[in-house]
């Protein structure tokens, strides 16, 4: 469990990197020599002749023997205290099971993005896929939690797993997890769900040595239209027990080029 959280948290700290303390010693060293240098140069050089170059070089080999240490050392720290703060706040936003983005935050970066489409006045186009376990109960029933607790990893890995790099990939609670997928079409949203519908009922999830199959039903939404999280959510979630009621195991889309309040009354 602990690999999966660090496979997905460290290449979000990929850009804390550890050169960079160098690069500011250099050159913070390199500045101090100038201000040395420059400052010698003008009050030394008032002395005379004979003082000047053991002033220059005393000036400057302070300013490397003091400084470089120094600011080595605070550049060296303030990294880790970014790394500690960035780890903090990746924390924050991950669901510590799946390594998935937790519903806060999932809601947050989709209603993020939403809102700098519209800042942009760029149009505003992509898919929210709320994809639900079937059956999920049985397993914690049949082999107890811990088995169902693996059964949500390899589900949430095998979403992971059929995404691009820039969509998002939350878990909205118990073995419910959702999809973002920016500027998605209608159809490349299908595309997606068909494919993680399949990679999920194609995974061997083995349980005490016994095959149990796994599946999921997914409800979805494509839109072109100016919407907000919530009021995905609720289209597609309507659409995801329409999914539920045909059988489950399956796909149930919607697209939305001009939204109306009736779009996310809730059917159940
Ligand atoms: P449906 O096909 O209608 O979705 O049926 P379901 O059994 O999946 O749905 P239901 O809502 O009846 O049950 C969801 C189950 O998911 C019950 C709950 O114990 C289990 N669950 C929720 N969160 C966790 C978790 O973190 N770990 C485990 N092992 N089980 C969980
Ligand atoms: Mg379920
Ligand atoms: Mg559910």
């Amino acid at each position: 469990m602990l690999n999966t959280f660090r496979l997905a948290v460290e290449p979000r700290l990929s850009h804390l990197a550890a050169w960079k303390p160098f690069q500011w010693t250099v050159a913070g060293t390199f500045w101090c020599v100038f201000v040395s240098w420059g400052y010698q140069n003008l009050v030394v050089s008032g002395l005379g002749g004979t003082w000047l170059r053991p002033g220059l070089a005393t000036g400057i080999m302070m300013a490397v023997v003091l400084a470089g240490p120094i600011l080595g050392f605070l550049a060296f720290k303030l990294r880790e205290l970014a790394i500690a703060n960035k780890h903090l706040g990746v924390v924050a936003s991950t669901d510590s099971l799946t390594a998935c983005l937790n519903r806060g935050s999932f809601h947050e970066k989709i209603d993020e993005q939403l809102g700098e489409a519209t800042r942009a006045s760029r149009p505003l186009k992509g898919a929210l896929l709320i994809i639900d376990a079937d059956h999920f109960k049985t397993i914690n029933d049949t082999y107890g939690h811990d088995e169902g607790d693996e059964a949500l990893r390899i589900i949430a890995a095998q979403i992971r797993g059929q995404v691009r790099k820039g969509d998002l990939v939350g878990r909205l609670g118990g073995e419910e997890f959702g999809v973002f997928l920016p500027g998605a079409s209608q159809e490349n949203a299908l595309a997606v769900a068909e494919r993680v519908r399949r990679a999920i009922s194609d995974m061997s999830f083995r349980p005490r040595g016994v095959r149990h199959p796994l599946s999921v039903s997914v409800g979805g939404v494509s839109f072109e239209d100016q919407l907000g999280f919530v009021e995905l959510y609720r289209i597609a979630d309507r659409r995801l027990y329409q999914a539920k009621n045909g059988g489950r195991n399956r796909i149930e889309l919607t697209h939305i080029q001009a939204y109306s309040s009736s779009d996310a009354a809730p059917l159940h």
